[in-house]
């Protein structure tokens, strides 16, 4: 297994681009303007990186639609699309050092993770998508037997996708491998904290062989290039991850420009449920502590919210608190560290403010301080308060970081209702030995996903999103092509009578 020296001597040989990607080059920003991406484990200037604006979303759109009328990508056999994404999916793998370094240096996430989970991952889900490719069949609609109707799937034409930062390759990814798959051209806007794996990501696309314009990145503002994106007259559809409020812009941007479809996924404020017959107590606080400090907690179906059953909820937090205690916070490319730092400076405000303000409302459990500030780091303790009242703010807003609000239930009813109480509804997840009661539970908790005696249950054959305003449309699995096609009738009459 490499050590931290060893990771840190694999940084010397890697270059960050730091051109947007446009039309199958790199380039400047037309005005010539950067922005700056930090690394959050010691706050340093990584890079200094295109800014993409208005004008440079107008090129990217011109180069995707260019080529998607051109019909190179858009209607080429589904067998040459997927032997390009195969290929593609081939170098991430041969790059897969540089892939995870890049994400660790540039979004401050664990090596451990981004070498075992982000790149490998992303890896899968394009082979996934390339694979699936070609074994999609069309229907032939149950018309009298003297017509014909086919109904097919098209392409959309030029997709915007807008990503976050908390999975920088892999959220690209994810809308990505299907968009591309379904014979889209797509312009990707990555997180302004952590645009270098996908830059990287677009050249080795092109080397895979994918058409000039069929993948740009256009790095850049929120609201500047992401804006820009939303509102342009000739995208055809938004997928967008990222925060309920940015969510609802990009709706406002739909409704005053062309009404193009908008696909989001959003923030949540997963509860995660514990009953008493849960017998395996150290099972639930392991799985407890991964749902909440996983990623420093900078997930959105972080399991954020801990309902734990009257009779059991001292002794699980006795577990969980001894579990803590061995998490190591600390460097990200330190294979040794399973927390490594907050986004940014920004970010790290946002959280240790939660924290203040959960302070007034509820009980310190554990945590609650920043660490390792001299390192010039965005660490924070693992933190959870007890007692958190349903009303309290950490009870409904997302933080968005390693901080757990733990409360109890009386019953099976008042713990699915406290579940249910918020405007959330991503994921959640069920801790009971109960059969009857995984059911029943499972099957009242308004959430995309609920996983049972786990959490954050997820694959690449599995839809995931969410209700309410976590948003709408999924990602991952064959659903995740529904997104990125549009269903076409075409009817063929019989013959006339009379
Ligand atoms: P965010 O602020 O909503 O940003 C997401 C993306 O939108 C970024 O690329 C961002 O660009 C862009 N953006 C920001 N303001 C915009 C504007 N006015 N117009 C157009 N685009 C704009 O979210 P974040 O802080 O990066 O990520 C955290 C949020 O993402 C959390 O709420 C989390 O729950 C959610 N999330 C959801 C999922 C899911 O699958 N449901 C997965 C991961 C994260 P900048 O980077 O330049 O601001
Ligand atoms: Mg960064």
């Amino acid at each position: 297994m490499r050590t931290r020296d060893d990771w840190a001597q694999l940084v010397t040989t890697i270059e960050p681009r730091r051109h947007a990607f446009i039309d199958g080059d790199f380039t400047d920003a037309a005005d010539g303007e950067e922005f700056t991406t930090v690394n959050p484990a010691t706050g340093v200037v990584l890079a200094s990186v295109a800014r993409g604006k208005a004008e440079d979303v107008d090129r990217a759109v011109a180069a995707a639609r260019r080529v998607f009328s051109s019909g190179a990508w858009s209607r080429a056999a589904p067998s040459h699309r997927k032997s390009v994404l195969l290929r593609l999916a081939e170098k991430v793998r041969e790059h897969a050092d540089e892939l995870a370094l890049l994400d660790t240096l540039d979004g401050g996430k664990l090596i451990t993770d981004t070498s075992t989970v982000d790149v490998p991952g992303s890896a899968a889900i394009l082979q996934w998508y390339a694979e699936a490719i070609d074994k999609q069949y069309g229907e032939v609609a149950p018309t009298a037997p003297t017509d014909l109707a086919i109904v097919t799937r098209e392409p959309l034409g030029v997709v915007g996708a807008v990503v976050p930062w908390n999975y920088p390759l892999e959220m690209a990814v994810w809308k990505l491998a299907p968009a591309l798959a379904a014979g889209n051209s797509v312009v990707l806007k990555p997180a302004e904290e952590s645009p270098l794996s996908v830059l990287r990501l677009a050249e080795l696309a092109a080397e895979a062989g994918l058409p000039d314009g069929v993948l740009n990145v256009v790095p850049g503002y929120g609201d500047e290039a992401g804006q820009a994106l939303g509102r342009h007259p000739d995208v055809d559809a938004i997928a967008f991850t990222g925060s309920t409020a940015v969510g609802k812009l990009f709706l406002r941007y739909a409704g005053e420009s062309n009404m193009k479809q908008v696909w989001l996924e959003c923030g949540g404020k997963s509860a995660n449920l514990v009953f008493a017959d849960a017998n395996d107590l150290d099972l639930v606080a392991a799985k407890a502590v991964v749902g909440i400090f996983g990623c420093s907690g900078q997930v959105c179906s972080a399991n954020s919210r801990l309902l734990v059953e009257e009779p059991v909820a001292d002794e699980l937090l006795e577990r969980i608190s001894a579990r803590v205690r061995d998490l190591r916070v600390g460097d990200p490319l330190d294979p040794a560290s399973t927390m490594g730092p907050l986004i940014s400076a920004q970010q790290l405000d946002r959280v240790l403010g939660h924290v203040e303000a959960a302070r007034a409302e509820s009980t310190l459990a554990f945590g609650g301080n920043r660490l390792h500030e001299a390192t010039g780091g965005y660490y924070v303790e693992p933190t959870a308060f007890r007692d958190v009242p349903p009303t309290a703010a950490l009870s409904r807003e997302e933080v968005f970081g390693p901080v757990l609000a733990i409360s109890t239930f009386r019953d099976e009813a008042d713990a699915v209702a406290r579940a249910n109480a918020s405007e959330y509804g991503l994921a959640a997840s069920v801790f009971t030995d109960s059969l009857q009661r995984a059911r029943r539970v499972a099957g009242a908790l308004h959430a995309g996903t609920v996983s049972v005696n786990t959490v954050d249950a997820l694959d690449v054959t599995t839809p995931f999103g969410g209700v309410k305003q976590s948003g709408f449309g999924r990602d991952l699995s064959l659903h995740a092509m529904d997104k990125f096609t549009w269903l076409k009738t075409t009817w063929f009459a019989g013959p006339e009578k009379g």
